[in-house]
């Protein structure tokens, strides 16, 4: 203990039982931090009940004002003041902490808002409806009360017994938000119901928040168009389904195409057995899931249902439940990545289509500078002109394993493939292809890379990529520290095909460079390499680090912007892409191609 007034008395009082009030006042720390968690209980507790409706409304972000009003099966008089005990629920009976299939189980949460806040509880079960309230903890006589079906919980003026809780309460603007955020998470859980989210607050007037009609069908197809009103109308069109199976777990919901990404990771929803967890160890495998198509900085948009039997897992590792403990964690983290990578590989080259809709958006706003002529003209054959090969590593060598034109040139030239035929190369960096119904634009470069990396990959994957020997080793000159970090991944980098010696102080032979990657330049490679080993530091994982020298050296070994490329080439890279899985987005979750339809095209003519 430093000197000075000691912050805790050591002066013993006698040991006395806390009365039930204070009991749930400290339990209500735990189960309604703040106003949002107020309202996931009692709406836990209506899907607990049946419902299949369920109103929310709020006022002042939830401090003046919570009322939750279902139809569910109720709870009939003789029970109502049983229902603001602790410890007292319904759905366990205490034998089986095991095999829990409900959202609550605990039995705090009525009395712990009891305890801090107004609490009325009106009901009806058994053909009569009544009434019980409580205040700071004491509870009233049962009465009768006039309700038609269901249950309304109502919380005034919450923590207004536990003034020092209220003051930890952010702007009602923020509270709002939480408890918005909350309904729309539940509601993903339970596309079934439907879910109305209204600001009671004088100056709102009842205004919606959040709205969701009961979705019909079974649960996928429920789920997808919840999952539209929730993460946005464009998520099906740019989601791909999971079902994956492993030793007792289910992975099923949606999972967005690493192009459809955001900025942060607001747009993940995981539920285990159908509760919505914020859970590390999930999260961390969704993140996992995407490594290998997003850059560190996005965030994957998913709506994720792990299912298992109630024995292989844990929920009652926390008050709120938001987390769980799994009995054998790597097994559900392994299902999570490989059951998303399989997914995302069998959508293959698609690409969000949010893309190309932004860009109709962009240019629909602009008018027309210049008059438009008019081309009525027939279409003239297009020829091409075989194109001059550039200079230093070009495409010829660079990618000839990787890119050999393999398809004859009517098989090749084909409109019906769904990445279409190329009709011309623009600006030295973008192919345009015909397609049946619209056009595409392809970014040749992010494309290549894209193609060399899966390459690699899958070399590695079967053994090792294979090397091609230097006819006189390069020789790299780097500092000291340098030289012996990149060394001391030597073993490993030759497995990638990358053969590195040391030469001497202060300097490095490259001996070997990857074939996939044809003529590179071998010093600046190793720069990058370093560089990248530097930024991801002793942490990450050997695996991860090999994935991204991979992607560094996809990089190098891709085609440039601002080479001309022949049909022939252009027509092997797109035919390349259509076979090569995740070719639809770089190593950094950008699309490597737009498409158009002609409608959009039309549109933007103005011809519907
Ligand atoms: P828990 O949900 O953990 O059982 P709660 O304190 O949330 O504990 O609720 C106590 C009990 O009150 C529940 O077990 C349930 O029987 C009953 N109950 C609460 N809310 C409702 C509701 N909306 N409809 C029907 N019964 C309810
Ligand atoms: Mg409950």
């Amino acid at each position: 203990m430093p000197d000075g007034d000691p912050k805790i008395s050591y002066s013993r009082t006698p040991i006395r039982q806390l009365d039930e009030t204070a009991i749930n006042r400290i339990a209500a720390g735990e189960v309604v931090e703040r106003p949002a968690s107020a309202v996931k209980e009692l709406v836990e507790n209506a899907l607990d009940a049946g419902a299949q409706r369920i109103d929310i409304d709020i006022a002042a972000g939830g401090k003046s004002l919570i009322r939750v009003t279902d139809d569910g099966h109720g709870i009939p008089a003789a029970e109502l003041p049983l229902a603001l005990c602790r410890h007292a629920t319904s759905k366990i009976d205490g034998s089986d902490l095991i095999n829990i299939q409900t959202f609550g189980f605990r039995g705090e949460a009525l009395p712990s808002m009891a305890a801090v806040g107004r609490l009325a509880l009106i009901s009806r079960a058994d053909g009569t409806a009544s009434e019980i309230r409580a205040e700071g903890g004491k509870l009233e006589a049962v009465r009768p009360a006039a309700l038609g079906r269901g249950t309304i919980v109502e919380l005034r003026d919450l923590f207004f017994a536990t003034p020092a809780r209220l003051k930890f309460l952010r702007s009602d603007r923020a509270e709002t938000q939480a408890i918005a955020d909350t309904v729309r998470r539940l509601s993903l859980a339970e596309p079934g119901v439907a879910f109305c989210l209204r600001d009671a607050s004088e100056q709102a007037d009842g205004r919606i928040l959040f709205r969701a009609n009961a979705e019909p069908g079974g649960f996928a197809d429920a789920l997808l168009c919840r999952a539209q009103r929730i993460l946005g109308k464009d998520f099906a069109a740019n989601a791909v389904p999971l079902d994956a199976v492993r030793e007792g777990f289910t992975l099923s919901g949606y999972a967005g195409l690493p192009t459809y990404s955001r900025g942060a990771s607001v747009a993940q929803h995981i539920f285990v057995n159908n509760r919505p967890v914020k859970d590390r160890l999930l999260m961390g495998a969704l993140r996992a899931a995407y490594s290998d198509f997003l850059s560190r900085d996005r965030h994957p948009a998913a709506a994720l249902f792990v299912g298992c039997d109630p024995e292989l897992v844990d929920v009652n590792v926390h008050p709120a439940k938001s987390e769980v403990r799994f009995r054998e964690p790597g097994l559900v983290r392994g299902l999570m990545v490989s059951g998303i990578r399989h997914a995302l590989a069998e959508a293959g080259h698609r690409a969000s289509n949010t893309v190309s809709h932004a860009m109709l958006g962009a240019v629909q706003t602009e008018q027309p500078q210049q008059p438009i002529y008019r081309m009525d003209r027939p279409r003239a054959p297009v020829t091409y002109a075989p194109a001059p090969m550039a200079t230093g590593p070009g495409f010829a060598e660079a990618a000839a394993p990787s890119a050999r034109i393999e398809t004859p040139e009517d098989e090749a030239d084909d409109t019906t493939a769904p990445l279409g035929a190329a009709r011309a190369q623009v600006h030295e960096n973008y192919i345009l292809a015909q397609t049946e119904d619209g056009i595409v634009i392809v970014d040749q470069h992010a494309a290549h890379e894209r193609l060399v990396y899966e390459e690699l990959k899958a070399q590695r994957a079967e053994s090792s990529v294979p090397a091609q020997t230097l006819l006189i080793p390069d020789i790299v000159p780097l500092s000291q520290d340098q030289a012996d970090q990149i060394l001391s991944c030597a073993q490993d980098l030759a497995v990638l095909g990358l053969e590195i010696e040391a030469f001497g102080p202060g300097a490095v032979a490259v001996r070997a460079t990857p074939a996939p990657l044809g003529n590179i330049n071998a010093a600046a490679l190793v720069a990058d390499i370093l560089d990248e080993l530097a930024d991801l530091g002793s942490s990450t994982s050997l695996d991860s680090r090999l994935d991204a020298v991979l992607s560094l050296m996809a990089c190098h070994g891709s085609i440039r912007s601002g080479r001309k490329m022949r049909a022939d080439e252009m027509n092997a890279l797109l035919r390349r892409m259509e076979a090569t899985p995740h070719s639809g987005q770089c190593n950094h979750g950008r699309p490597t191609y737009v498409e158009l339809k002609l409608k959009d095209i039309e549109r933007l003519f103005g011809r519907t």
